[in-house]
């Protein structure tokens, strides 16, 4: 329980995480300034100074709660979200995914900041100020000033500015009978699951990816091409042999049904501690959605493959969290500094908005000396938090996801679970468990007026 009248919060960013940030705190009367650089300066996405503006898409997903993004919706409703209350009263019909009308959606959350007396203020903030309580929300198109500055905090190495993803699958979604575990040369722990190609199948995927739909990129990040960063479509289309010597090389890899190396090699790595996830070696595309689903299930052991995430290539200001960040969201060594939303690698217009509510929740509770806010990770929210918390070698940014939540039980003997009882598994607990940990906390759901 909160009882003393809170020092201010400087909110950096008015977009989807710096504005549920600042509800979350100024709900629970902490003063809160609220700096926004648009119109003065504008990113190359946006188109207006509103507050939390939707740049692509006026859609928030799923909105029933056997899909993860519908129970994490669920989750932040039960917190009191702006944006979720937003969206709510804002929506558009468009089946079961929560679309909205994105002027009345700014409207309302525009309305909500007033309500609350958050501080609107007008400026690109170019230098952080690490006594003072700050959340820096800036977002996929961070601006250059502030990215050096976070540079400078974060060390180099650790600011991306470009999502150059592979897709990540299920792992129990793959045929494990058509693939094969072993790490090149037999180096390592067999870490890599290994999907043969023969001569047939290789073309025929080379031909594939060469015809498939691709996204049209924005003209500001046309210049992601760099070597090293070149979508799997791009380097087919170079010539038939460059995959083979490249991402999809066979060489050192025994196939144990032949004993030799195949034609070509789709290599799969675990992308999570709990080996819940892979993702292909490589295959960072520029393919549309329903391209990469068709022409990825023909490899070997993905006919029936789920996503976990598609492939994406596109601009994106992100740090390293699983090493810069503690799952408040307070910056690593920093006793005042939080970050939240794109720029924490989460993915997508809710989880932005949800990791600016985890933020704004950690620094009220951190200004009122309370204990930190740690959501269990079989919940929605927990599991996305955790694993961008995590350390992991090769860190993608990530949307909702159940791939994300911890392995259900097994149950010894028991009937091997389909999709849909997964989902219902899944959303059992994590209803469980969240009301287990929100249930006593009533200061998140009904802060004191
Ligand atoms: C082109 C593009 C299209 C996208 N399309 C979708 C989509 O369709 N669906 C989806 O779910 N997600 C999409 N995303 C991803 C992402 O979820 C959204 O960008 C989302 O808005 C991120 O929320 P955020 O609060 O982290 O950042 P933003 O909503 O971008 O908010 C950050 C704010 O910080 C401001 N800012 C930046 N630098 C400074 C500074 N130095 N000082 C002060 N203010 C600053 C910006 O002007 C901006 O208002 C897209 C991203 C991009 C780049």
């Amino acid at each position: 329980m909160i009882e003393r009248m809170f020092d201010s919060v400087t909110v950096v960013g008015a977009g989807l995480a710096g504005c549920e940030a600042a509800w979350q705190l100024a709900r629970r009367g902490v003063r809160v300034r609220l700096v926004e650089m648009r119109p003065l300066v504008m990113t190359p996405a946006h188109h207006t100074s509103r507050a939390a503006e939707l740049v692509c898409t006026n859609s928030f997903k799923s909105d029933v709660p056997e899909v993860a993004a519908g129970l994490l919706k669920e989750e932040m409703r039960r917190l009191g979200s702006l944006v979720l209350s937003a969206a709510d009263a804002t929506r558009v019909p468009s089946g079961q995914d929560l679309s909205v009308d994105r002027e009345r959606f700014a409207d309302r959350v525009e309305a909500g900041l007033l309500e609350a007396g958050v501080e609107r203020v007008a400026g690109e903030l170019t230098a952080v100020d690490t006594e003072q309580p700050t959340i820096v929300a800036t977002g996929p198109l961070t601006s250059d000033a502030l990215a050096r500055e976070l540079q400078r905090l974060t060390g180099a190495s650790n600011l991306h500015f470009y999502d150059a993803a592979a897709p990540i699958v299920f792992a129990e979604s793959l045929d494990q009978g058509e693939l094969f575990r072993a790490s090149r040369y037999g180096k390592g722990a067999g870490n890599y699951l290994n999907a043969p190609l023969d001569r047939a199948r290789y073309g025929q995927l080379v031909t594939d990816l060469v015809a498939a739909e691709q996204v049209v990129l924005h003209d500001f990040e046309r210049t992601m091409w760099f070597e090293g960063c070149i979508p799997i479509e791009e380097m087919a289309r170079r010539g038939p042999e460059t995959l083979r010597y490249g991402p999809l090389k066979p060489i050192g890899l025994d196939d144990p049904r032949t004993g030799r190396w195949a034609h070509a090699i789709v290599q799969l790595r675990q992308e999570d501690a709990a080996a819940g996830l892979y993702n292909l070696v490589g295959f960072q595309t520029n393919l549309s959605w329903p391209a990469q689903r068709r022409v990825f299930r023909t490899i070997p052991g993905l006919a029936h493959v789920e996503f976990a995430r598609l492939g994406v290539m596109h601009r994106n200001t992100f740090i390293r969290s699983p090493d810069l960040l503690h799952p408040t969201h307070l910056l690593r060594g920093s006793a005042r500094t939080w970050l939240a939303g794109q720029l924490v690698g989460v993915e997508g217009y809710l989880e932005s908005a949800m990791s600016g509510l985890v933020a704004g929740l950690n620094v009220a509770a951190s200004l009122a000396g309370s204990p930190e806010i740690v959501f269990p990770d079989d919940t929605a929210i927990g599991s996305l938090v955790r694993y961008i918390t995590t350390p992991q070698k090769l860190f993608a940014p990530m949307n909702a996801t159940w791939g994300l939540f911890p392995p259900l039980p097994v149950i010894q003997g028991g009937p091997r679970l389909g999709k849909r009882e997964r989902a219902a598994a899944h959303l059992a607990r994590a209803r469980a468990s969240f009301d287990a940990y929100v249930d006593p906390r009533d200061w998140l759901t009904a802060p004191p007026a």
